[in-house]
């Protein structure tokens, strides 16, 4: 696949933004921001980046976040397709198997992704230190803000950070602050935000280990349903592997992490007892937790990332999440800040973000409940559930499928104005990434023609008052057509034929040409019309000059 990107040089924007935390959300929401003309203060306490492997498991959604940034083909390059999920019994037998599919997906790259975090964080790092609107400081430790819960118009935010060396406070101004400093956030304590306990709280051992030899093990993460000791085993890249076990009240990693222990531990995967050939090239001991933070905004201050919300890893979903942020913050902020859209815009972050980060912390807790289900006297009864439960057609959709839920409330037209939406064009859900090819040039994504602009989306040839409505609010107006349909392009307008509209998910739009379709830039499906109706857009927008060459991808 061809990344089409070009970084903007010149400011679309004086005004500025302060992100607290150069980890894979601040770096993603900067990168977004700043690929739209916004200047951006990154600050970062470490100055060095993390060094030790966390995230292990992207899916295509997420992948293509990271194609909007120019990164998937490199990601790709580093990282490895995988099958799925397997929830194994404490005899390892397959209990159940929740399949992903390796082969190009809906959104273009395959469903499950195993990657080295340090690694992505590298690509998203090397991309961040040359991008001429990011100014990445580094030790420097956030201490406080000030100013943040002033309206919109007023002075900027404040925001004060202690140099780790310790040379003086400095105050670093903007007119939004990101708070996308990790878990134990420093911003979300400085603006009062909780975090809500959902209900999983556990100590586990991880241990990464670089093996001399394949252990010709299955290809997707396994997770050991054993109430004696839970576990997890994944193949992440290459030779190495990840194993996670959890650790029962009173013991420690000292315990486990003993070369007669661990080799008994790992023993079901190796085939033997000793740890001959397997180098540890890290152990260490989390603290699982599920919480959500009570607000994910306060004033002009957002929280992204683990500062917004925590899950155990069972469904590789922590990374992702705040890499969903970004996508979904910062295209709002931009189009704020560049007078594009009314700050009112901005309340929709919350009303989409934390249901969604919710639904997935709540579906890794779902297999956490599988997998731990404890030693009290209810266990037996919660192994005879969870075996009923994995025959259960409900249960296997709730925790096997490949796509997150769509977005309920927020910047999407209210429900009950045009009810009948066909497969794959739901109202808060992502529109499939096709495979299109425009004026007869090479193949590309549908993402790499709608760039990150808005866009209006038809079978139909556009009518005069389609064209004005995308002009007037700076859309970018597709009509799509099969593969092979070369019809006359007019004014206004450009023309993708769709190579695989099943695959996409866009032949519902293909087939009916009274359709118009808003997509907005984190691609997620915001008004859908029937002609006569024009679509709606339901946040209040400005009227723009037209987009500058840098914003219209293709
Ligand atoms: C064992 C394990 C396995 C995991 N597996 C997966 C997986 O398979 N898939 C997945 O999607 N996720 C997974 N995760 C979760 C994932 O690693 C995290 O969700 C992710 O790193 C969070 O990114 P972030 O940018 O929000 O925060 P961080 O990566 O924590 O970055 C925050 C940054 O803010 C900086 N900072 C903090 N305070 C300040 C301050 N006061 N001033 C300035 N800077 C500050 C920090 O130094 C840091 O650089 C896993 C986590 C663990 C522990």
């Amino acid at each position: 696949m061809t990344e089409h990107f070009t970084a903007p040089v010149t400011p679309a924007t004086t005004e500025r933004v302060v992100v607290v935390g150069a980890g894979p959300a601040g770096c993603t929401s900067a990168l977004f921001l700043a690929d739209r003309g916004v200047p951006v203060t990154l600050l970062e306490r470490y100055v060095a980046p993390h060094p030790l492997p966390r995230a292990v498991h992207l899916d295509d959604e997420v992948t293509r976040i990271l194609h909007g940034l120019g990164l998937s083909e490199q990601f790709l390059a580093r990282s490895r397709p995988a099958s799925g999920l397997r929830l194994l019994d404490g005899r390892h037998q397959v209990m159940a198997e929740f399949r992903r599919e390796q082969t190009i997906g809906r959104h273009g790259f395959p469903q499950a992704n195993m990657f080295d975090q340090p690694e992505l964080e590298e690509l998203l790092l090397s991309r961040v230190e040359q991008h001429p609107l990011i100014d990445l400081r580094r030790g420097l430790d956030v201490v406080g803000i000030e100013g943040f819960d002033d309206p919109f118009t007023a002075e900027p935010v404040r925001v004060v950070a202690r140099p780790v060396d310790g040379r003086a406070e400095q105050t670093f101004t903007g007119r939004v602050v990101l708070g996308a400093d990790g878990a134990n956030s420093t911003v979300r304590d400085l603006v009062g935000v909780t975090m809500q306990d959902l209900g999983f709280t556990e100590r586990w051992l991880v241990v990464d280990v670089r093996a001399d030899r394949d252990l010709n093990t299955w290809d997707g993460v396994e997770q050991v349903c054993d109430p004696a000791r839970a576990a997890t085993f994944m193949q992440v890249i290459g030779n190495r592997y990840r194993w996670e076990f959890q650790l029962q009240d009173g013991e420690d990693e000292a315990d486990l992490i003993a070369p007669g222990a661990l080799g008994q531990l790992l023993q079901p995967w190796t085939g033997r007892s000793d740890l001959d050939g397997l180098e540890i090239v890290r152990s260490a001991t989390y603290t699982f937790r599920a919480r959500i933070a009570s607000s994910f905004r306060v004033g002009r201050v957002f929280l992204l990332g683990d500062a917004a919300h925590l899950t155990p890893p069972f469904i590789g979903q922590g990374l992702g999440a705040g890499l969903r942020d970004a996508n979904n913050l910062a295209w709002k902020v931009a189009d704020v800040l560049t007078g594009r859209a009314d700050p009112s815009l901005l309340d929709s972050y919350d009303a989409e973000r934390r249901p969604h980060a919710t639904a997935l912390v709540k579906r890794a807790v779902t297999i956490g409940w599988a997998m731990t289900g404890g030693q009290d006297w209810a266990a037996a009864f919660r192994r005879v559930f969870l075996a009923a439960a994995c025959r259960s057609t409900k249960f296997r959709a709730a925790v096997a499928s490949p796509s997150t839920p769509p977005l309920k409330t927020g910047a999407l037209q209210q429900t009950g104005r045009f009810t009948r939406q066909p497969r794959g064009l739901r109202v808060g859900g992502l529109i499939g990434n096709a495979l299109v090819t425009t004026d007869g040039s090479g193949s590309a994504r549908l993402d790499d023609v709608l760039g990150q602009r808005t866009a209006v989306l038809t079978a139909r040839r556009p009518e005069p008052g389609l064209v004005d409505l995308s002009r007037r609010n700076g859309f970018l107006l597709v009509r799509v057509v099969p593969a092979g349909r070369r019809d006359t392009v007019g004014d206004g307008w450009v023309q993708a034929e769709v190579a695989d509209p099943e695959a996409s998910g866009l032949a519902g739009l293909l087939a009916d040409p009274a359709l118009a379709v808003v997509v907005r830039p984190d691609r997620v499906v915001a008004a859908v019309a029937r002609r006569p109706h024009l679509p709606a857009l339901p946040w209040s927008a400005r009227t723009v000059p037209a987009p500058t060459p840098s914003q219209n991808a293709l």
